[in-house]
């Protein structure tokens, strides 16, 4: 190896070991971060296609960092899969989405993210039935979302914790629908209560026809499946005049509210005119 060829593994690995710091840094902190009360729920809301009233908020997690600022879910998620954290984040996610909707002053459901990790290393079915009963809440107003992923490794045993979830009376989503990569034939398993078409196919709506011919396929696909469809990432006037003309049942997006705490939603008229 050339001098030069040396100095330049020295440095990789130096830079290596400086991102693993940086990561077992903010490993530890999130290790602290519920205790210390710097995780959030930001809430957005899902409003139906037809009349743009609300019926559901969808919590998104955010760590608030003292000094990083709010750190967004994508970077600490897989973080706390790894080290574990996530079932303790995730019975925190599930508790306060269920302690906070109990207290609104309307009964707008309020649908929360497991991951598949997550379903895997946590009794999905304990932290929610935990929280049912702390919060008083009713069952029916609690949406999970859940992605495919949770059917590719052990598909029977994912199916027997749905439809004990589906028995306490909760809802379940398909989140991000048409993104993974397993075949159709996992929809023959379980009989969700919504399909969530995911983000990538709302944004090329007026670009582009394949677009267009893949989410009025998957509009029809839910309703013919006997589910409801909500379409997720709408940022524009013309993506929703498509959708609603698809006969797409709910909408979410930037176009009707951005993620934010609960408090910001007062002014609900604004919302019902917008979609
Ligand atoms: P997701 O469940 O697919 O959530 C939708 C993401 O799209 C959110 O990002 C939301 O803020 C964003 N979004 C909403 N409307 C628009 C729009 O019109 N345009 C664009 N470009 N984006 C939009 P966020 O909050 O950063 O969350 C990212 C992902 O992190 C979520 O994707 C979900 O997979 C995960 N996540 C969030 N909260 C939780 C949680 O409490 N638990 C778990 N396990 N995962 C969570
Ligand atoms: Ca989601
Ligand atoms: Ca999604
Ligand atoms: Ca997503």
């Amino acid at each position: 190896v050339k001098q030069e060829g040396r100095g330049a593994l020295r440095f990789f690995e130096a830079s290596m070991n400086a991102q693993l710091q940086a990561r077992l840094l903010l490993g530890q902190e999130l290790a602290h971060a519920v205790e210390r009360g710097e995780l959030v729920l930001h809430y957005q809301p899902i409003v139906n296609g037809v009349t743009g009233e609300v019926e559901t908020f969808e919590a998104l997690i955010r760590w608030m960092h003292p000094t990083r600022g709010m750190v967004p879910p994508i970077q600490f998620i897989p973080l706390a899969e790894e080290t574990g954290l996530i079932d303790g984040i995730g019975r925190w996610v599930i508790d306060t989405a269920c302690r906070e909707a109990a207290g609104w002053p309307h009964p707008w459901r309020v649908s929360v993210n497991v991951s598949p990790k997550q379903f895997r290393q946590t009794d999905v079915c304990a932290a929610i039935g935990d929280a049912l009963e702390a919060n008083g809440i009713e069952p029916a107003r609690v949406v999970v979302e859940v992605t495919e992923g949770i059917l590719i490794d052990d598909a029977d045993k994912a199916v027997a914790i749905l439809n004990r979830l589906r028995e306490m009376g909760v809802r379940i989503a398909l989140d991000d629908f048409g993104t993974g990569y397993s075949s159709l034939s996992y929809l023959q398993l379980f009989q969700f209560d919504k399909f969530k078409i995911d983000k990538s196919f709302v944004n090329r709506l007026g670009e582009d026809d394949r677009a267009l011919t893949l989410t009025r396929t998957i509009v029809n696909l839910g309703h013919n499946l006997g589910l409801q469809v909500t379409a997720e990432g709408v940022e524009t006037q013309a993506q929703l005049d498509v959708l609603r003309s698809l006969g797409c049942d709910q909408i979410q997006g930037y176009l009707v509210a951005r993620p934010a705490p609960i408090d910001a939603f007062t002014d609900l008229d604004r919302l019902r005119t917008k979609a």
